[in-house]
């Protein structure tokens, strides 16, 4: 199966990934976590991704392509994958079918679309807390780690990202409103968009996107 996790900064994309990988026995393919991997090693593409990331902006679409095609042909993603944060842009979405077309496979199966209002978005990425071992997410409000700044999970360090910070946050908002919203009209029009309610308890929202895409209870 070929998903797509769809949706504004702040809708619980990563959160929901985690459970999804361990529920559907797949892999999750997130290019946030891949831009970020890059930027730590200091490679080619994480200098240039570095500059647009800083600013809330988008990567370019052919650096992006790029790194989903290689990505996508490697051996794990054989019997499918799950995108986290990818596409973006109506050219990627397009660029994404035309590279599953020419491998032979068959094309996305589902794209989720995570249904926040904004004023709630602003909350949780202001007050957002990430392990920088394991990406598990807590919050300084609604999800406070039990040991400050330490995961519950595997004890790594917690930080704010960068990119959360109150005046990149707007711009990443705005950018989505206005590169990334038009890719759910796309997947729309393909029959493959399914709308989630992503607001209330991590287990309930789950529940509804199993529920989606016809893999609930
Ligand atoms: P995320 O972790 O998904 O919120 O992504 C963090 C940042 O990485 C975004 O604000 C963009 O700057 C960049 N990024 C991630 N995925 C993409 C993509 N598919 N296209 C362009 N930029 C991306």
């Amino acid at each position: 199966m070929i998903l797509a996790l769809f949706g504004p900064p702040g809708c619980g994309k990563g959160t929901q990934a985690k459970r999804l990988v361990d529920h559907l026995q797949t892999v999750q393919l997130s290019t946030g976590d891949m831009l970020r991997e890059a930027i730590k090693r200091n490679d080619s593409l994480g200098v240039k991704a570095k500059e647009f990331m800083s600013q809330g902006k988008l990567v370019p679409d052919d650096l992006m392509i790029d790194l989903i095609k290689t990505r996508i042909s490697k051996s794990d993603c054989t019997s499918g994958f799950m995108l986290d944060g990818f596409p973006r842009t109506v050219a990627q979405a397009k660029a994404l079918d035309q590279m599953l077309r020419n491998s032979g496979r068959s094309g996305i199966d589902h794209v989720i679309s995570f249904n926040v209002p904004t004023e709630e978005l602003v909350e949780r990425l202001s007050g957002r807390l990430v392990c920088q071992n394991c990406g598990t997410s807590f919050h300084e409000k609604t999800k406070i780690p039990r040991n400050p700044n330490t995961c519950d999970n595997c004890s790594g360090n917690l930080i704010k990202r960068d990119d959360d910070k109150p005046e990149v946050v707007r711009t990443r908002l705005n950018t989505f409103l206005r590169d990334t919203a038009p890719v759910e009209s796309f997947y729309k029009d393909l029959n493959l968009l399914r709308v989630v309610d992503a607001v209330g308890p991590e287990t309930k929202v789950f529940d509804r996107i199993l529920g989606s895409i016809g893999a609930g209870n």
